[in-house]
């Protein structure tokens, strides 16, 4: 499926009302097996990204990616900030030779592996992405899919991030970042630009 500077402004600004809606709630998940930051962190920079986007009012695809890559960089903070910052500016650089969306995602999702170091399995947004790309590659993506995957990091021992310094006591509880990750997912759904 093809991705045109409409559908992708659409999909960010959906996300960014899920992210602003589900503040509080990301943060809280994030108490437990973290530090408690992830709802306001990715508030700050989806603030960014909507503030940025209506100044600088890029031409195409290629620019929309970048000013998001560039305001999820440098105003997430955190680990989650360069890791979706690295996601779309992998999707920045390849949006100039592509616009299929699956592809660009499936670039996005090896930026984020590379980047972090993390695996499926190791309870972070990886695992959420892991499950979805490739449902956007035979277009078959739907919400249960993103619950079931958001829901598989809750029985996982966490590897990678603050969580993992808890171990086995990271059991139990969904990981905060799979779930801001299963957002960015429920807003393409949204956007139609599935
Ligand atoms: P911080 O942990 O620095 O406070 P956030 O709370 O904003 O940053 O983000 C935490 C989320 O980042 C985790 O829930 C997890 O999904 C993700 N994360 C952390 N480390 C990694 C990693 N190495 N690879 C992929 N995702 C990671
Ligand atoms: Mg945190
Ligand atoms: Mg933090």
């Amino acid at each position: 499926m093809s991705v045109t500077k409409e559908s992708l402004e659409k999909w960010l600004e959906l996300f960014g009302d899920l992210i602003e809606t589900n503040k509080a709630y990301l943060s809280d998940l994030d108490t437990p097996i973290g530090d408690g930051d992830h709802g306001n962190n990715m508030a700050r920079g989806m603030v960014a990204v909507k503030e940025t986007l209506a100044s600088k009012q890029p031409e195409d695809i290629v620019g929309v990616f970048k000013i998001t890559a560039m305001s999820l960089i440098s105003k997430v903070g955190g680990a989650s900030g360069p890791l979706y910052g690295t996601a779309f500016l992998e999707m920045a650089k390849a949006s100039a030779k592509t616009d299929d969306l699956a592809e660009l995602m499936e670039l996005a999702l090896a930026g984020i592996k590379k980047r972090g170091g993390a695996e499926a399995g190791d309870k972070t947004m990886v695992d959420v992405w892991t499950v979805l790309v490739p449902k956007l590659k035979d277009n078959s993506l739907t919400q249960a899919d993103i619950d079931a995957a958001v829901e598989s990091t809750k029985d996982m021992v966490a590897k990678k991030g603050r969580a993992s310094y808890l171990g086995e006591r990271s059991v139990g509880h969904l990981d905060p970042g799979a779930v801001s990750s299963g957002y960015l997912f429920t807003a393409l759904l949204e956007a139609g630009v599935m």
